[in-house]
């Protein structure tokens, strides 16, 4: 057994223990186990410092979990847009591909809380046939592998899914959604990522929602990773109580790009059942938008998106920098809140306004209300 294995054996997942080691009604986490599983390694049980904390909060249960009864089960009505068990076909040319029901550690905000964690749901028997739906589908051209987490299977079992999936002559990436460099980052190792890096073109997404989580364990792991050519992206979601503070956010983004991963999405927490306790406002993810843009690297600023209810997909959220546009020009702030001009291209009648006045700079105009308040953060 590799000692990644080992580690993962040790994990929490006993309500009793937990109960003892935080302080919590033991009878209120066994009920709550049944309906999503509860694990969590030792290594990032050892990064809780106290009951609470942002770590503590996105793994260790809470009583308002079954309390509530807001959120649907299937918010991304993912279950729709499923032809076949292990696959969500939404967009036209990429698919979900889900090959493992197990995560390293459970978040109790997860939108496919409905699966994960559960062998009947997400099953290796399902494995073939997604692969034989990408096969049928020369459109794929893309297939994002996740479940649960792909990096939970064995390297053996992951390099039978990856060679299957690279000799299917239409696809051309192929992408892995993984949290295990946060949860546990000794899974990460050399012969793993000597394996992977024979499949380019890899990506890979990490899931990371704090700064405190980029130890020196996840850098090193994240380093593996991008030495082995992988390009490395993130998604975080944004939750009440972890990182719903646009310095916290700003220096979650900055340490990710330290560790060579390109911010990619801030997700709004999708409306699940049980996670209302987690949830933020919208205005809030537009507030760290407006204070990572122009304030730190272009490179640290991902989008913001909301993955619509429905099955709408992922919609991108920008506070609004343009104030006006017609013929004659468009009106801006910059991200101090400052208002600039573009004149439009007029066509035809040689009308065009002289260069000097591109970046005319009008002092300080008044904002929209709206974002009078969010400017004074930055
Ligand atoms: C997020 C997602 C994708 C990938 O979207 P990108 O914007 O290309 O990263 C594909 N399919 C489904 C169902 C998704 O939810
Ligand atoms: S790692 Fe991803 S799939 Fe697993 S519980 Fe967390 S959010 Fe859900």
């Amino acid at each position: 057994m590799d000692d990644w294995q080992q580690m993962l054996k040790n994990s929490l997942t006993d309500p009793e223990v937990i109960a003892k080691r935080f302080n919590l009604n033991s009878k209120e986490l066994e009920k709550i186990a049944k309906e999503f599983k509860i694990r969590v390694t030792p290594y990032y049980a050892s990064l809780i410092k106290e009951k609470g904390d942002a770590i503590y909060k996105q793994v260790i249960p809470d009583p308002r979990e079954l309390a509530e009864n807001s959120g649907v089960s299937d918010p991304l009505s993912e279950d729709h847009d499923s032809p076949v068990p292990s696959i969500v076909h939404r967009y036209p040319d990429r698919v979900l591909f889900l090959v493992s029901h197990s995560c390293a550690s459970y978040c109790r905000f997860c939108t496919r809380k409905r699966k994960v964690g559960d062998s009947t749901k997400i099953n290796p028997r399902y494995i073939e046939d997604g692969l034989e739906y990408i096969r049928q589908h020369k459109e794929i051209r893309d297939v994002i592998i996740s479940g649960g987490d792909p990096l939970m299977l064995s390297d053996n079992k992951l390099e039978y899914i990856l060679k299957s999936l690279r000799a299917i002559p239409h696809l051309e990436i192929l992408r892995i959604g993984s949290r295990v460099p946060c949860f546990l980052p000794q899974r990460i190792t050399p012969k793993l990522t000597e394996m992977l890096k024979r499949y380019h073109p890899l990506w890979m997404n990490v899931h990371f929602n704090h700064p405190d989580e980029l130890t020196a364990e996840a850098q090193k792991a994240l380093a593996l990773l991008a030495d082995a050519g992988i390009p490395l992206g993130c998604q975080t979601v944004l939750l009440k109580g972890v990182n719903d503070d646009p310095a916290v956010m700003k220096r979650l983004m900055q340490k990710l790009v330290a560790s060579r991963v390109r911010p990619y999405y801030i997700y709004q927490a999708d409306y699940v059942t049980g996670t209302e306790y987690l949830r933020t406002r919208v205005e809030k993810g537009l507030e760290i938008m407006q204070n990572l843009r122009g304030w730190t690297s272009g490179l640290a600023v991902p989008y913001f998106c909301i993955d619509a209810p429905g099955g709408g997909g992922k919609i991108p959220i920008l506070p609004e920098y343009m104030q006006q546009i017609d013929d004659e020009k468009v009106v801006m702030r910059n991200f101090e809140g400052q208002v600039f001009v573009y004149p439009q291209v007029q066509e035809g009648n040689g009308k065009r306004k002289p260069v000097g006045r591109v970046r005319r700079r009008q002092k300080q105009a008044p904002l929209e209300p709206a974002f009078a308040d969010i400017i004074e953060v930055g």
